[in-house]
């Protein structure tokens, strides 16, 4: 159970928090859960901004932040805790002690090297998870807190460590199996680790989902259940589609080509050890527990004839590229590449036929560059305020009448592409900007229906 910043933002946060894993308990007590949290909401942030005023020689200012910090912390700890209050505080108020040492030091290098910032950033994750199991076995819920710097392994790539899946998975039946077995709930600071010789480590912002589906590959997990502030994955975008729904099912694929189109909800490459191991992943929201959520696995298992969920991109801009030599002749899409490859500018969605090529780019800074280039070679126009809708769905590639429905609910607006790629699981749509809301909402009643 990987609880996010906001999930532990507040002592109610953390008050919900702890009923929610009460109750997963007492489901499964034969089962205890892992419990894997983010740093309080806003930490990481503020943790990175005194590492930048350290490095500024701002030791001053740099100082007073973390004043801040050591009382919301306290504050906290206060409100969640009874017993455990005055165990935690000194281990706290240790914590935070030996964080402004190191801040003060750094102030005077006025250098911040990698390990130094990790080692700063790593005390977010360490208090929360303190705050939070002290708080769960203050609630009669039998636990234990395990530094998660003496389980997660990883390499001494500091700021974007990657797990020793091996060390880590050997470590966690050592460390973590044990308290389970015994009937206890383990408590862990996500995002955070330490390299084989034991030097703060961490696996790069938003890590912490990646830590709760390492530990859940390595203890073969019956479920993965990332607690966040949203219903789950929606079946489109809110300020386009009024009322969209949240997708119960989604395989991780379909969840990867989302994750594109800025479903900022989780990155999928951080599940990916659990998917290796078939564990499914469950997104859930923290404040309605009893909701359903969207539940992210290997082979998604979509309603029959349906889509999984449609989202768009706005505002790119399309390229036409057009020569006669493109015809029956070889290199021309490795020299039309190139171009794009030169300017740096990445291309979404292309389209070819025998005599032209379509692409679209959304950063168009070098676009005249690029134009011009093309022009060595090619006829070469551009159109912008364009977007591309992208309708995600397994059933795209089982089911024929999927695709036909929904270019028929598109009736009438003018498509400027239409792609589908070898995945099949997804069918694009270049179209005007202007059109995106009355595109969005069609598809989406044809295939969610009315709300
Ligand atoms: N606290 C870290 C961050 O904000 C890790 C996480 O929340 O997943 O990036
Ligand atoms: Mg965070």
């Amino acid at each position: 159970m990987k609880f996010g910043g906001t999930s532990v933002a507040d002592p109610d946060a953390i008050i919900r928090l702890v009923g929610i894993v009460g109750h997963q308990l007492r489901a499964t007590p034969s089962a205890p859960p892992v419990v894997v949290v983010s740093a309080l909401a806003g930490v990481t942030d503020t943790l990175v901004a005194t590492a930048q005023l350290a490095e500024d020689g701002a030791a001053e200012r740099a100082a007073s932040e973390l004043r801040a910090l050591v009382e919301r912390h306290v504050a906290v700890a206060t409100a969640v805790t009874s017993e455990s209050r005055t165990r935690l505080l000194a281990d706290l108020r240790r914590e935070l002690e030996e964080l402004s040492g190191l801040i003060h030091a750094l102030a005077v290098l006025r250098e911040v090297s990698p390990r130094s910032r990790d080692a700063v950033l790593a005390v977010g994750e360490l208090a929360s998870s303190r705050i939070v199991a002290a708080a769960i076995a203050d609630r009669g819920i039998p636990s234990d807190w395990i530094d998660a710097r003496t389980v997660l392994v990883t390499d001494a790539e500091h700021t974007i460590a990657a797990p020793d899946m091996i060390e880590t998975c050997e470590r966690a039946r050592g460390r973590v199996a044990p308290v389970l077995a015994a009937g206890k709930v383990a408590v862990l600071g996500g995002f955070i680790g330490a390299t084989a010789s034991g030097i703060t480590s961490t696996l790069g912002r938003g890590g912490s989902d990646y830590s709760a589906a390492i530990f859940g590959a390595c203890l073969d997990a019956a479920e993965i259940q990332i607690w966040t502030d949203v219903d789950g994955l929606l079946t489109a975008d809110p300020r386009i589609v009024p009322q969209p729904r949240v997708v119960p099912r989604i395989s991780f694929a379909e969840a990867s080509e989302l994750a594109y189109f800025g479903a900022k909800v989780l990155h999928p490459s951080t599940i990916l050890p659990a998917v290796g191991k078939n564990i499914p992943v469950r997104i859930l929201n923290s404040r309605r527990p009893e909701n359903p959520g969207t539940r992210i696995t290997a082979d998604g298992r979509p309603e029959q004839g349906q889509l999984t969920a449609i989202a768009c991109k706005r505002d790119v801009t399309v390229i036409d590229i057009t020569s006669t030599r493109m015809l029956m002749a070889h290199g021309f899409l490795r020299r039309l590449f190139e171009v794009f490859e030169r300017f740096k500018t990445a291309v979404d969605v292309v389209t070819t036929s025998e005599v032209s090529v379509s692409v679209t780019i959304d950063d168009t800074r070098r676009l005249e560059a690029i134009l011009d280039n093309l022009r060595n070679f090619a006829e070469a126009s551009c159109e912008p305020e364009m977007a591309i809708i992208c309708a995600v769905g397994e059933n795209l590639r089982a089911d024929p009448t999927v695709f036909g429905r929904a270019v028929t609910s598109l009736d009438r607006i003018p498509l400027r592409l239409v792609s589908q790629a070898a995945s099949r699981r997804n069918v694009t749509f270049v179209l005007r900007d202007a059109d995106v809301p009355q595109a969005m909402t069609r598809l989406h009643e044809q295939f969610f229906g009315r709300q």
